[in-house]
């Protein structure tokens, strides 16, 4: 008897005419999840069937499957060919001695005349017989035993079903590019818009000498942990102490931070539009910093000139958005205590509400239209696989 996984996917079903495409682009990612294992996996009718795989690798399969965007669950199951007696058996031999069970059955194989609930009912005859204390609980069973009658006749009968990801497949929704700190924040926003089937780039703004070599690598650690999603991406990463150091000599401080982020905007639009990026990412959650109120996301906003911003935490609390961190595992290496760029030259009392005109004024003292091309021209490009 054989083990297989079998992979069943997500949203791709509300899909109409073009539901080819989605399932051949997500059958492509498995492979490329996969392509370090021996295996085959193959479509038909709906689901994705990984076989031939080495048993030790299983729960490996798994970890990689688990990371593949668009997929909804996935079972390890024994195939057989497609005979309700051998099918029955196999149950028994699989069955707990004691305690409750169930039996499901998906009769997909539309071909067989009797119905799902005849097969289950005969199915749940043969291991009440195996094991005379065994109970039926169609409710809360303490094991449920699932088979599925499958087109290409074979059955497969499996125990438990792991979650995936669920979400688009990556590449479906063309690409984007993310503004990744260090920080809790970015990683998840990045995660939540590859879910929905962006490729994503990612833009790292730092401030060398004044904040070190480590806060870098730091960003480039989390891009490793988020390329387990993507397959991979580029990081580019914008040299930004001269920009920051001209905002801190010509602009009051309590504007800092917002012609800061105005300027990684302006930076970040560029780059997107010149690499085929079709949306800018960030990690802003309303009313978690002065600079993530409605007023300061308004004036940070207006220097985009043509692309959308997402903003996928925008309004998910802290508490969530860690949740997330963790389960993605990027929280670790995003609580690591180096410095980001906004902690250099930090004022003390930030404005809370600015007003657009004051800060163009504020941001007229300075000619940083050749500090930006500068910090493009001196881009450094790293390539995560
Ligand atoms: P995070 O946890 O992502 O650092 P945060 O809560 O610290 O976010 P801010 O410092 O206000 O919030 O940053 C808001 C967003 O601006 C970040 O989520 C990120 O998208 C972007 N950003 C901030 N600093 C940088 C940087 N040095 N490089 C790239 N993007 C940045
Ligand atoms: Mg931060």
């Amino acid at each position: 008897m054989e083990k297989v996984i079998l992979l069943r996917y997500g949203e791709i079903y509300l899909k109409g005419k073009n539901r080819g495409y989605f399932e051949r682009l997500l059958l492509a990612n498995c492979k490329k999840a996969l392509q370090n294992y021996q295996c085959e996996i193959t479509k038909s009718f709906g689901r994705y069937y990984v076989e031939n795989f080495d048993i030790l690798e299983t729960d490996e399969i798994i970890e990689k499957l688990k990371k593949v965007s668009g997929l909804h669950s996935l079972m390890v199951a024994n195939k057989i060919p497609t005979d309700l007696n051998e099918v029955a058996k196999l149950c028994a031999e699989a069955a707990n001695d004691e305690g409750t069970f169930r039996i499901s059955v998906n009769r997909a194989d539309k071909t067989i005349a009797s119905s799902s609930p005849e097969m289950a009912a005969y199915i749940g005859g043969v291991v009440l017989e195996k094991h005379p204390k065994l109970k039926v609980d169609l409710k809360r069973p303490d094991q449920e035993i699932n088979v599925e009658f499958r087109e290409n006749g074979f059955s497969y009968v499996y125990f438990k079903s792991i979650p995936c990801l669920r979400g688009m497949p990556i590449g479906s929704s063309g690409k984007g590019l993310c503004l990744l700190s260090g920080g809790i924040d970015s990683p998840v926003a990045y995660f939540r818009m590859a879910k929905r089937g962006m490729h994503i780039d990612a833009v790292h703004f730092h401030s060398f000498p004044y904040t070190s070599l480590m806060a870098k690598e730091k960003v480039l650690d989390l891009a490793k942990i988020l390329a387990e999603y993507t397959g991979q991406m580029r990081v580019y990463v914008v040299p930004f102490t001269d920009i920051q150091r001209e905002i801190h000599e010509k602009c009051p401080a309590e504007y800092m931070i917002t012609i800061m982020r105005r300027m990684m905007m302006r930076i970040a639009e560029r780059l997107a539009t010149k690499n085929g990026c079709l949306s800018l990412i960030t990690g802003e959650s309303l009313a978690q910093v002065a600079s993530q109120t409605q007023e300061s996301i308004t004036v940070t906003n207006s220097v985009i000139e043509r692309l959308p911003v997402f903003r996928p935490l925008i309004g998910m609390d802290k508490e969530e958005i860690i949740e997330t961190a963790r389960e993605i595992g990027t929280f670790e290496t995003s609580i690591l205590p180096y410095e980001d760029c906004c902690t250099v030259f930090l004022p003390k009392n930030p404005v809370i509400r600015p007003k657009l005109e004051d800060i163009v004024a504020a941001e007229n003292k300075m000619d940083y239209e050749p500090l930006l091309q500068s910090a493009l021209d001196n881009t450094e490009i790293v390539y995560i696989e």
